[in-house]
């Protein structure tokens, strides 16, 4: 009975907030509420357009206006964003945005982490974004008087709201490369981690760097197949191949899966996070939806999504260059699910093509794999000595 007065006051809410949206000029919110943890809201209302972030569950959001499959949230003034309308509920229609108060700030150091614990009732939206060495965390609707730097020491600041209304804006500057941050929802509000950069040891590189190496499929999924063999197989070779190489260096390191087990793109991430890896390398083997056009596309690529990840891309793909003397697929930015977390510098690598039958042969050559696993391993050597000083 309760269950159907809701469901009659939704569908009431729904067509109400679609007639009262068509009212040009008086300002009306749809307020949303996110129901699931990892929701992309976008740039644009497409399934292919740019991630601007990810909310978490019961994420509040104000809606302006809608079309069939998006609503356009307000971030702030003239500063929109879409979510498709399958990830959200209508809790409400109101006149005019709420803001919430944020009853404190508190900085916190640790051993590999710089802590900022923003506490606030808040279930707004956050936007963090890389700009160079710097990191940028803007939380939207809610309010924050004070304009503070607070120092942690001289190489590392964080700055208070300089010039913003109705939403916190924190700014991190660090004098060297970001090494990983996140994010999290915590009972008092936000909890941003910004991991410390190493110290590196510049005759040992690798020394207690944590490394996670993620075979890509498993079990039922295969992965590519071609020339009797599987995807799910060379990954798995090569990774045990990669996992001796770099212990030899002084790297501690765990694997995703160390046998033939299907395991959720979700759960390699999450186990990556669990061991504060310091570095998530995903290994795969490239293939074609039109395995007609592999004489012109085929050789070794690396794939990242943050801009932090692309200085060790780069270096892995160097040195497979060198190694494989396969054809250059470049450093390529990519949105796959394994190039998208942040609390550790994820990269994914296509070591060859499948469906190339030259490349097929050596990726499947248990010598070539220990020349590509010593080629990662020399692409993360140089990253950590390049970057870190
Ligand atoms: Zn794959």
């Amino acid at each position: 009975m309760k269950k159907w007065i809701l469901f009659l006051a939704l569908i009431t809410m729904q067509g109400v907030f679609a007639n009262e949206l068509q009212n040009v000029g008086i300002a009306k919110y749809a307020v949303l509420e996110v129901l699931d943890d990892n929701t992309p809201l976008r740039l644009k209302d497409s399934e292919n357009a740019t991630r601007l972030t990810h909310l978490f569950k019961n994420a509040v959001l104000f809606a302006d206006k809608q079309n069939d499959d998006y609503y356009r949230v307000e971030l702030k003034e003239n500063d929109y964003a879409w979510i498709n309308k399958k990830f959200v509920e209508v809790q409400a229609i109101i006149p005019e945005k709420r803001f919430d108060n944020i009853n404190k700030i508190s900085f916190k150091r640790e051993k590999n982490n710089f802590k900022a614990l923003i506490q606030t009732p808040s279930q707004s939206a956050f936007v963090i974004k890389e700009e160079g060495n710097n990191l940028n965390f803007t939380l939207f609707d809610n309010r924050y008087d004070p304009i503070e730097t607070k120092v942690i020491n001289k190489n590392y600041r964080f700055i208070l709201n300089e010039k913003i209304e109705n939403e916190l804006n924190l700014k991190y500057l660090n004098n060297s490369p970001l090494f990983g941050y996140d994010v999290e929802k915590v009972e008092e509000g936000y909890l941003l981690s910004i991991k410390k950069p190493p110290c590196i040891n510049k005759k040992r590189p690798l020394n207690d760097i944590i490394i996670t190496i993620d075979a890509g499929h498993g079990g039922c999924e295969k992965g590519a197949v071609a020339f009797g063999l599987e995807e799910k197989i060379i990954n798995l070779q090569i990774a045990k191949a990669l996992k001796k190489e770099l212990r030899k260096k002084g790297a501690r390191v765990y694997l995703t899966r160390t046998r033939d087990k299907q395991i959720s793109l979700n759960d390699r991430i999450i186990f990556a996070k669990e061991k504060q890896s310091d570095i998530l390398l995903s290994i795969h083997q490239n293939s074609l939806l039109n395995p007609s056009e592999v004489d012109k596309k085929h050789g070794v690529g690396t794939y990242y999504y943050h801009p932090q990840a692309r200085p060790l891309a780069q270096k892995i793909q160097d040195n497979l260059l060198v190694a494989t003397n396969f054809k250059d697929d470049k450093v390529n930015f990519a949105s796959f699910v394994l190039t998208r977390p942040t609390s550790q510098i994820s990269v994914l690598v296509e070591c060859g093509y499948i469906i190339h039958q030259e490349e097929a042969q050596k990726i499947s050559n248990k010598k070539f794999q220990k020349v590509i696993a010593k080629a990662i391993t020399k692409g993360c050597e140089e990253y950590l000595k390049e970057s870190f000083n």
